[in-house]
């Protein structure tokens, strides 16, 4: 109990004085099993950035299935969980569901050992373009095969289709959505047989060929969370998606390599790697 009062005090003397960084390696964020038992709250930006009060997408979550369960990276803010709660329901009404959800962030955000450059501050989530229609066996979630979208620089008729392009429309459609990377040949479609604001959210990057990462805007009142600048006005369809498709490479094999990464974090994120979890707090 003395961790809820002590904490948010804590919390307010960050949001005072400027916020101090630190570099961090992933070390003790990965090895962190339990999230940081206080107010859920985003801290700093999703690349450099941790997270307290995390909460786990149930496994059994309606329309949804949990990728590699193993990692222990299905946390995150409930703002997330809410939003891909929703989902889940529109993509079984719609006929799309099961989704196969991926990485969230780990119990306390930070950066990870591996992979993702982001994800640290439990607004963001990866969701796989690929559709099974029915659920995928436990072996499968631990060990699922990834389905690329893209052939050289445009999507591939046969694994991207109507289907691909309704789960991307559903996904961008919650007001809480900030934006949706993806693969600049899967935005070059969408923006060929779609029109309008929400094709705004789609952001060009590397790789996200086989799934597309949705990044959540700050809670509302979470003052530590870091918001991104806003996407740039208009569709996005003109002259930046053809500076992207003007690359040399728009499909590089990036792999999940270690993370030698080293952000700077928030001061305060020191002092929620410190915190007990819920059954050390309990315990006192
Ligand atoms: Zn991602």
């Amino acid at each position: 109990m003395a961790v809820r009062l002590i904490f948010p005090l804590v919390l307010a003397l960050a949001c005072a004085s400027p916020v101090m960084a630190e570099p961090m390696s992933a070390g003790p964020w990965a090895a962190a099993t339990q999230p940081a038992d206080d107010n859920p709250s985003s801290i700093g930006s999703a690349a450099a950035g941790c997270l307290t009060g995390a909460q786990a997408l149930p496994p059994d979550s309606a329309g949804l299935q949990t990728l590699r369960p193993q990692r222990n990276r299905a946390w995150s803010h409930p703002r997330t969980l809410d939003y891909l709660t929703k989902l889940g329901h529109d993509a079984q009404a719609q006929g799309l569901a099961p989704l196969l959800v991926g990485d969230l962030s780990q119990p306390r955000g930070g950066p990870m050992a591996f992979g993702h450059g982001s994800h640290q501050n439990g607004l963001d989530v990866d969701i796989w373009f690929r559709l099974p229609g029915k659920p995928l066996k436990a072996a499968e979630l631990s060990s699922p095969v990834p389905v690329s979208m893209v052939k050289g620089r445009k999507v591939n008729p046969k694994t991207w289709g109507a289907r691909q392009l309704k789960l991307l429309q559903l996904a961008a459609a919650d007001p809480r959505v900030d934006r949706i990377f993806v693969n600049p040949a899967i935005k070059a479609a969408a923006c060929k047989s779609s029109h309008g604001d929400w094709l705004a959210k789609l952001r060009p990057w590397w790789g996200h060929d086989e799934h597309f990462h949705v990044r959540l805007s700050c809670a509302e009142g979470d003052t530590n969370c870091q918001p991104q600048a806003a996407v740039p006005p208009g569709d996005g369809c003109g002259a930046e998606l053809q500076s992207w498709l003007n690359k040399a490479t728009i499909l590089p094999d990036l792999g999940e390599k270690p993370n030698t990464r080293r952000p700077n974090l928030p001061a305060i994120c020191s002092a929620i790697l410190d915190q007990p979890g819920p059954r050390e707090a309990a315990n006192r």
